[in-house]
């Protein structure tokens, strides 16, 4: 593992963002601001509105009166399509300044939130086309006295809160696809990371979105979150966080309207190598990962579950690689594991690594905390002879901590990937075909790769099987799932009369 720090160009102030309401920023006024402190560097670099109980009223009554009023749903697909297409051009021209200001919040590398930022742009243009090919159904085969019409509308007001792992893609993964569907949000992104949020409504009104469509609520979940959840007025609401605060959300939804909900919620997700892989490919993957994102990735494949015969070879290439992954300053183009983004989060992730010793996995390489003269990094931990018994088998680390376990059959291999109550993602790697189809079919996960890892794009849908979550996000799948349906019969001629 190598380490990297060049010269940063850091604010010199924080920045001050108001959050959002009907097409208009709203300054902080008299409410608290919270000031977020560079995770890679310590310095403060933005500061942002803790929005109060009122505030999460006015937002939801701001997007019901949107909503209400037709005035984005009555619109036809083209119109919609156009707005969503001119702020995919709109977010190329302010590329940089979105990708500056994730990277200081969050502490992710400046060419990793590059490449997400891009990937956004491409939901935004994918999603265009999909408000124009939305669509229901007919039945012309109800006899010649009926006929029968199935419509989607979108399901009205939704609620949008999203973590602080993936600021500006998570929320693009849904925000182009709601609005496909006609409907109108309030979002709340995490309290750590919430610039990318409010210049994207800002860059969403520039594109002609109607006042009131798009608002933001800014800060804790505790409190701004759960008004969310519990309000009356809000007809869907999508979560993606953990599973606690998930469970919390399936709560106050019961308690409430039984607003529908989506949810996105943890993983722990298998790496399964066979012994006919591309032993060299697979290493690669499964470094990438388990380092991608510092490992603070619902999707992260942090279980490598690999056959006996070929284990040590392939822990080998995993600890040849491991030493190559530049750890450092977020804002250094070079930089391929960057700081951990919340010092609980970081707590979390070094418990585990003592854990893990604890336990009695063998620490195969990586040392854990590292001190770079600034801000919070952990280096990759590989732990090896881990056992499906151990808690950093079962846990959520979310952190850069892969562990190591071995099968001698395909079931055993099935059997340890399935063996979690999370069911978000896996990944295989075999070159027989046969193999790959029949871990593909009997492994539980919402999304799967073969022969590869962390890949995705506008068309595939994203969420979860078991406690991962309900629902799935993206691609005609993620529009779909912000309508409802509603059918129609419809009668032909005269009718038959009840009353003779
Ligand atoms: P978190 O659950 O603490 O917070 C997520 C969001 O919920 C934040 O905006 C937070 O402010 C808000 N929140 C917190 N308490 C709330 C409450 N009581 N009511 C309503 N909202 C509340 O999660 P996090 O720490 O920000 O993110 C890490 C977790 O998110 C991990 O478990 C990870 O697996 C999960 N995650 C899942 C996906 C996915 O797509 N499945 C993607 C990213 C992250």
């Amino acid at each position: 593992m190598t380490s990297s720090s060049t010269p940063n160009t850091l604010p010199k102030a924080p920045r001050e963002f108001g959050f959002w309401l009907n097409g208009q920023s709203v300054d902080a006024g008299t409410r608290d601001l919270n000031t977020r402190i560079s995770p890679g560097h310590d310095v403060a670099v933005t500061r942002i509105p803790r929005c109060t109980a009122e505030d999460v009223d006015a937002a939801v009554a701001s997007a019901k009166a949107a909503f209400d009023d037709r005035r984005w749903s009555g619109l036809s697909g083209a119109d919609r399509a156009a707005v969503l297409l001119k702020t995919a051009e709109l977010i190329r021209a302010r590329m940089e300044e979105i990708v500056y200001w994730e990277v200081v919040e969050s502490g992710k590398p400046i060419s990793q939130v590059r490449g997400e930022v891009g990937g956004c742009i491409g939901m935004f243009e994918y999603a265009s086309g999909l408000a124009r090919s939305l669509h229901g159904d007919s039945f012309n085969n109800l006899g010649d006295g009926m006929f029968g019409i199935v419509t989607r509308e979108p399901v009205g007001v939704v609620g949008l809160i999203t973590p602080w792992n993936f600021p500006f893609l998570i929320l693009c993964e849904r925000v182009p696809y709601i609005l496909a569907s006609g409907c109108t949000i309030v979002a709340k992104p995490s309290e750590f990371t919430s610039s990318s949020t409010l210049i994207l409504a800002e860059i969403l009104s520039e594109a002609g979105l109607p006042d009131g469509v798009m608002n933001v609520v800014t800060g804790p979940g505790s409190t701004v979150g759960q008004a969310l959840t519990e309000h009356q007025h809000v007809d869907m609401l999508s979560f993606t966080g953990s599973t606690n605060v998930g469970r919390s959300v399936v709560n106050a939804a019961g308690k409430t309207n039984f607003k529908k909900l989506g949810l996105e919620l943890g993983g722990k997700n298998p790496q399964v190598v066979f012994a006919d892989a591309d032993l060299d490919d697979a290493a690669d993957g499964v470094v990438f990962g388990i380092c991608f994102n510092t490992g603070q990735c619902c999707v992260s494949g942090s279980r490598l579950i690999v056959e006996r015969s070929v284990a040590d070879k392939l822990t080998a290439l995993i600890k040849e690689k491991m030493a190559k992954v530049r750890v450092g300053d977020p804002l250094d183009e070079a930089t391929q594991v960057g700081a951990i983004t919340t010092d609980a989060q970081k707590q979390t992730i070094l418990s585990y690594i003592e854990k893990g010793q604890a336990e009695g996995a063998d620490l195969v390489c990586g040392q854990g905390a590292l001190d770079l003269g600034m801000g919070s990094y952990i280096g990759p931990v590989v732990f090896g002879n881990v056992s499906a018994d151990m808690s950093i088998f079962r846990d959520e680390i979310f952190g850069p901590v892969l562990t190591i376990s071995t099968f001698d059959t395909l079931e055993e291999a099935i059997a340890l990937a399935n063996d979690t109550d999370y069911g978000l993602a896996a990944s295989v790697w075999s070159k027989n075909i046969d193999t790959a189809l029949q871990a593909t079919r009997q492994i539980k996960a919402g999304r799967f790769w073969v022969n590869t890892t962390l890949s995705g794009g506008p068309e595939l849908p994203l969420g979860g099987f078991k406690q991962s979550g309900w629902g799935r996000e993206a691609g005609i799948y993620g529009v779909e799932e912000y309508t409802q349906i509603k059918s129609v019969h419809v009668e032909i001629g005269k009718r038959n009369h009840w009353v003779e």
